[in-house]
């Protein structure tokens, strides 16, 4: 069976650089918040064209941190989408602002603009002001931030990108992740730049703000022992450091590998492939096709040897910790709902082999 997913298969391929980078690590005698960590930072900063990069202890910390240095909290809210990993609304929650959930496009399955502006414009009764907007690229493309941006700035809403599955992507020639003021990036095994454990990173054009954060994420030092305001302890270890630095270097050429595998089940697919934004580049964190008949394409494509995953099985206001207890925009989530019961992933990821692109293949020809 070909996996969904396949983060061995990361580490199997860059061993020798990944060995001696957790080595290096582990000799240096230094284990959090170190000369690595600085480096990857640095690193990542200069590969993305963002001033600044503050690393964190993972994604959905790198939201919540993203939002606590924009000043988001209690009596606010927040609009995001429900067709998402948990963890964006979990980070929303985690700084005590309130969540409204905003429905997607279908075709590109990202927040919709136009239910955005509405919201703005007319929030539901007994909502808190929304002070902020995070836009998720999700499965490697970018959600259509042109007009997102417009509708926050008309309202004085900041906007935050939720980059964990876009490390790489563009939009009208712009990398994600410096359009917005700030971006955010889980940096989890499976994603485009995977640690192997925990990570995440912000990126920022704004100094004053990467140090804020930069403090915020070690309970609000500037200086050893001396906490300014109160912080968190959301770090990245040296290890994961070293091991970022490694895949860092390889990933332009892990998404080009993900694009081509992306075209070759572009042409075998009976069902329609995946729609690509205008003037955006797709990294393929997930190649997701839709079906009213999932169970029946997914056992298909299992009898051929073929697993494949669902990103997400139930949208998140339908969550047993959400339902009825978050806010929607007046679509009411309807063409979210009906993409959690559609959609199913293929196997991605930049080591499947030619063999088993081609076994995949077949797969979907048989269809
Ligand atoms: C993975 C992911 C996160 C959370 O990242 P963690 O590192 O698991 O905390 C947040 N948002 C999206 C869209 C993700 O895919």
């Amino acid at each position: 069976m070909i996996p969904q997913a396949n983060p061995g298969a990361g580490y199997r391929a860059l061993k020798t650089e990944i060995d001696a980078a957790v080595a290096r690590a582990l000799n240096s005698g230094w284990y959090i918040l170190g000369a690595e960590g600085r480096a990857f930072e640095a690193e990542y900063a200069a590969w993305l064209g963002a001033a600044r990069a503050v690393g964190c202890a993972n994604g959905t910390d790198a939201l919540a941190l993203a939002l606590r240095g924009l000043g988001i909290g209690p009596g606010m809210a927040v609009a995001t989408v429900s067709h998402t990993a948990v963890a964006t609304v979990a980070a929303i929650e985690m700084v005590g602002a309130t969540p409204v959930l905003i429905d997607i496009e279908p075709a590109t399955y990202t927040m919709d603009p136009v239910e955005l502006a509405e919201v703005l414009a007319h929030p539901p009764s007994g909502l808190p002001p929304i002070r902020a907007v995070i836009p998720v690229h999700l499965y490697g493309q970018a959600a259509d931030l042109e007009p997102i941006m417009a509708a926050a700035a008309r309202y004085g809403a900041a906007v935050i990108e939720d980059c964990s599955q876009a490390h790489g992507a563009t939009l009208d020639g712009r990398k994600l992740g410096t359009i917005a003021p700030v971006s955010c990036f889980s940096l989890y095994p499976t994603k485009n730049l995977g640690a192997l454990g925990d990570g995440g990173v912000i990126a920022t054009s704004d100094a004053a703000l990467a140090d804020r954060l930069a403090a915020l994420r070690q309970y609000g030092w500037k200086t050893h022992y001396i906490s300014d305001e109160a912080g968190v302890n959301s770090r990245l270890d040296e290890i994961q450091a070293a091991i970022l630095r490694v895949k860092l270097q390889h990933l332009d050429a892990a998404n080009a590998r993900r694009q081509q595998i992306a075209v070759a089940y572009d042409a075998a697919t009976p069902l329609p492939a995946p729609v690509r934004r205008a003037n955006a580049s797709h990294v393929f964190h997930q190649y997701v096709l839709r079906s009213p008949e999932r169970l029946a394409v997914q056992a298909a494509l299992r009898e051929n040897g073929v697993a494949t995953g669902i990103h997400y099985p139930a949208s998140v206001h339908l969550q047993p910790a959400y339902q009825g207890r978050v806010a929607l925009g007046p679509a009411g989530c309807i063409q979210t709902a009906q993409a959690c019961a559609e959609v199913f992933s293929l196997p991605m990821y930049p080591e499947l082999t030619a063999t088993e692109v081609a076994q995949i293949c077949d797969a979907l020809r048989r269809l």
